[in-house]
């Protein structure tokens, strides 16, 4: 086995050293004004924006710094002093370099991979109505745009890399170093090529088999979640009424007697709203048994409803379902409800789609990358034009009005996942490959708005095999799947 030369492992250090100099210098400068912009304005760090922008300027610039005073500092050093000291020199290179390799793959998960990218920095990871990451780091600096501040992002990422390229390769030649022949660090023994086996080998095993192993930890949390199973979600049912006649005292006859006359009593409807009709009941028993009979329950409230409220507006209560139209209702500051994105933008996608959408390599991409953060949008407050009676209650604790609906919307994408519900009979299809989704997999959904996977547990993990219609039996559906839409369980809709 050759021995090696001292000369020569002071000769490349020093050269390396030298050509790196002025790359770190320029580095170590512009990621000070980065992590400065970032410093001074928290809005940056807070979400929708990556809540390790901080953390991985901070890396960036402290190692690029670090290394910048280190390269003189170790070029005299290394004048002054050889031998083993270089073995050290070596493990402080080394450090530099993670550090600097930590803030930079954190780096890689906000900031394009190249400056053409840039052109795109007004829409880069745009969440909902919130600007982009660039566009708000260029409105804290005058006469800037997006794509100025995406390229005063990316380069000193760019050169972070090729510092952190000359810092490993100073740091290997420092570290094995050795000149005596049976030494371990001696670059010319087979240790050094078993440490790079041993580096090496799990970063190309990790390429080839991070995507399997992706999968299959996604997988593995969604079967948990199914053999957990879903808890039944139980909602009231409201008693049928059943009136007592021998109770029923009539206060006011004549007003009573053109109740009870349908035709009198659908031209007075047709110029109240639905709700006044349900307050007009509650005054009397006898008069809710002339408005709304027991006897007659279902047909009278489908007439009401057609004659009351204004034709061209109506529509149901948002929170219960009550047949409302614009004049009767009323505006609540609430914030959104998640139950209503994850039902009008959430679609899901078979597990062979799945699977291909996370592509192999160490970076992700695409709608692996980009897992839904919509919720973030949930949070601004906007108006709910809804019923009197849910105003009153919203008033009051919109949380709990709130969270009663949210069940319901749970039950519903329940539902939906199962193929229930959907319009014209159609089965449920994968929004890519559009083949139907049988029951008995697993359910993966991707938000169609930011085409990332939304891994809200509002949307069940699994559907179930749902038992084939018995005709014969005159049965309808599986009789304990969840045939009956919730909707029916509100009072003033039996009749529909
Ligand atoms: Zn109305
Ligand atoms: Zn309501
Ligand atoms: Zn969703
Ligand atoms: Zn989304
Ligand atoms: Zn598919």
């Amino acid at each position: 086995m050759p021995k090696a030369s001292a000369k020569g492992t002071v000769g490349c250090i020093l050269v390396l050293r030298f050509c790196e100099v002025i790359v770190v210098g320029i580095l170590a400068f512009a990621a000070k004004d980065n992590y400065q912009l970032v410093k001074l304005h928290d809005q940056l760090t807070k979400p929708p924006h990556n809540k390790n922008v901080l953390l991985s300027q901070e890396l960036l610039y402290a190692g690029s710094v670090a290394a910048f005073g280190w390269t003189f500092l170790g070029f005299t050093l290394l004048l002054v002093w050889k031998g083993w000291a270089i073995f050290w020199y070596g493990l402080v290179d080394l450090v530099l370099a993670l550090v600097m390799i930590i803030g930079a793959a954190m780096q890689a998960s906000y900031l394009p991979a190249t400056l053409a990218k840039c052109k795109k920095a007004d829409t880069w990871q745009v969440h909902g109505d919130y600007p982009s990451f660039f566009a708000l780091a260029a409105s804290y600096k005058s006469r800037e745009t997006a794509n100025d501040r995406c390229h005063s992002f990316v380069l000193p990422w760019i050169l972070g890399v090729v510092v952190i390229v000359f810092q490993m390769l100073i740091a290997y030649i420092g570290i094995f170093c050795d000149i005596r022949e049976y030494s371990l660090l001696n670059p010319y023994r087979p240790f050094a090529w078993f440490v790079m086996f041993v580096f090496g080998a799990p970063y190309w095993f990790a390429c080839a088999a991070v995507r399997r192993s992706r999968f299959l930890y996604r997988l593995t949390k969604k079967v948990a979640r199914q053999l957990r199973g879903c808890k039944p979600i139980e909602f009231e049912k409201p008693l049928k009424y059943v009136p007592n006649y021998n109770g029923i005292k009539i206060s006011n006859p004549k007003l009573e007697s053109i109740f009870n006359i349908e035709h009198l009593l659908l031209p007075i409807a047709s110029n109240l709203h639905y709700n006044d009709l349900i307050n007009l009941s509650l005054t009397s028993k006898s008069v809710r048994e002339s408005v709304f009979p027991a006897g007659d329950y279902e047909h009278r409230v489908r007439k009401l409803k057609a004659y009351s409220c204004s034709l061209d507006t109506k529509s149901c209560c948002e929170y219960c379902n009550k047949q409302v139209c614009a004049d009767c209702t009323q505006a609540a500051k609430m914030p959104g409800l998640a139950g209503v994105r994850h039902l009008q933008l959430c679609r899901p996608t078979c597990t062979k789609c799945y699977f291909k959408s996370i592509r192999p390599g160490i970076r992700r991409t695409a709608i692996d990358k980009r897992q839904c953060r919509c919720w973030i949008s949930d949070a601004s407050t906007l108006d709910h034009w809804i019923c009197p009676g849910c105003y009153v209650k919203a008033n009051k604790n919109y949380v709990e009005l709130q969270a009663a609906r949210e069940q319901r919307y749970k039950n519903q994408l329940r539902e939906y996942a199962q193929g229930v519900g959907l319009q014209n009979e159609r089965e449920l299809e994968c929004r890519t490959c559009k083949t139907d989704m049988r029951g008995g997999s697993v359910r993966w959904w991707v938000c169609n708005r930011c085409f990332g996977e939304c891994t809200s547990h509002m949307h069940p993990a699994h559907a179930r095999v749902t038992a084939p219609r018995d005709l014969e039996k005159g049965e309808d559906g599986n009789a304990d799947g969840p045939k009956i839409s919730w909707l029916k369980v509100f009072p003033w809709n039996q009749g529909h």
